[in-house]
């Protein structure tokens, strides 16, 4: 079961940390300080040696009603009876279904259909879902609890804590429409953790965890701003809104069960987002034809100006430059990084 993520951690009591030893060729080193040190429940280093204890519910290895079908049979998956009858039958502890819901944009008479309407997203907790997928003893073997490359943060409270890398993935091959005018296509998420084998065979290792709502439109609103506009904002804000539930255990750790049986301190970060160059694009809030990664100029990209995209960057040229400026010398786009919630309604599913 997962625990709660916000409760305060007791301080680590830990010997210094030593010098780390040296890398033979052959050999892999452990970081030195990340090292996933097993805890209790309540976060406190266990002595070396000591067993995990025993899990005393089943763990959540199972998804059913869920399997791999619900990520290819999204079509339709609003209204299908078959899938609120799945959702109905989650089994408490598994990460349930919930549905983020939008203020319409306008609601004048003369405004286009797509802005007197409201969308649903789609998705579940993506920080219950992590705690059943480090929760599973399939894993066991197949699972790293420390990095093997030099990542140090210098934070004593994520000493002895196991760097938990989070994957994203999205796949618009398998795009749906559930309507007329909206479609939707699924967000994937695994973890750092699981070895590639376990990523690639296991159908617990990769796991659906949002349905994007792209809408659509008449032909005329194809190059609308306002509409494209509005797409962009959607996208980028249902993906804050979606992962919010992580923040807290990417600052302090978090205590969760691994597939040894173990608990330990997870601390979360965002690793690679695998997605095609348009949705980069929207996740980068740059502009079409830019690199997403760094602030080469889009007519020269092997140029001069190579620094990297950080946020720190972008805050600093948000507050100097007006936004025509950003667009074209910077190739930021202001709007998508001004989105901001549209939600009416955080609600917990159609049948809850
Ligand atoms: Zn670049």
């Amino acid at each position: 079961m997962p625990l709660d993520g916000d409760q305060a951690l007791p301080p680590p009591e830990l010997p210094q940390p030593q010098a780390p030893p040296r890398a033979s060729r052959e050999e892999r080193i452990r970081h030195p300080f990340l090292d996933g040190r097993p805890c209790d429940e309540a976060g406190n280093f266990l002595p070396p040696g000591t067993q995990p204890p025993p899990r005393t519910t089943a763990p959540p290895d199972d998804w059913s009603p869920y399997d791999d079908a619900v990520q290819f049979q999204v079509a339709d998956f609003l209204f299908q009876k078959q899938l609120y009858e799945a959702i109905d039958a989650t089994k408490v502890g598994d990460a349930p279904w919930q549905c983020l819901q939008t203020e319409p944009l306008a609601v004048g008479e003369d405004a286009p259909a797509w802005a007197r309407q409201s969308y649903e997203i789609w998705y579940r907790d993506p920080d219950a879902i992590i705690a059943n997928m480090l929760d599973n003893p399939d894993f066991d073997g197949a699972f790293d609890t420390a990095p093997y490359d030099r990542i140090y943060e210098d934070d004593p409270t994520t000493e002895g804590a196991m760097y938990t890398p989070l994957f994203f993935g999205s796949d618009k091959t398998t795009v749906s429409v559930a309507t007329g005018d909206v479609e939707y296509h699924p967000g994937y998420m695994s973890l750092g953790n699981l070895h590639n084998t376990i990523r690639r065979g296991h159908r617990n290792g990769v796991v659906p965890f949002v349905f994007f709502a792209i809408p659509k439109s008449d032909r005329k609103y194809d190059n609308d701003p306002q509409f494209r506009t509005f797409k962009k904002q959607l996208y980028h804000s249902s993906l804050a809104a979606v992962l919010s539930s992580l923040k807290p255990g990417m600052t302090n750790p978090v205590v969760r069960r691994c597939p040894d049986g173990h608990f330990r301190r997870a601390i979360y970060d965002f690793g690679p987002f695998i997605a095609d160059y348009p949705e980069q694009v929207m996740l980068a809030g740059s502009v079409q034809g830019w690199c997403a990664k760094c602030t080469a100029l889009s007519k020269d990209l092997d140029g001069d100006i190579q620094g990297r995209r950080t946020h720190g960057l972008t805050d600093t040229l948000l507050g100097e430059f007006e936004a025509d400026i950003l667009w074209d010398e910077y190739g930021i786009d202001e709007d998508i990084l001004l989105a901001t919630g549209y939600w009416a309604s955080r609600g917990s599913g159609p049948l809850g």
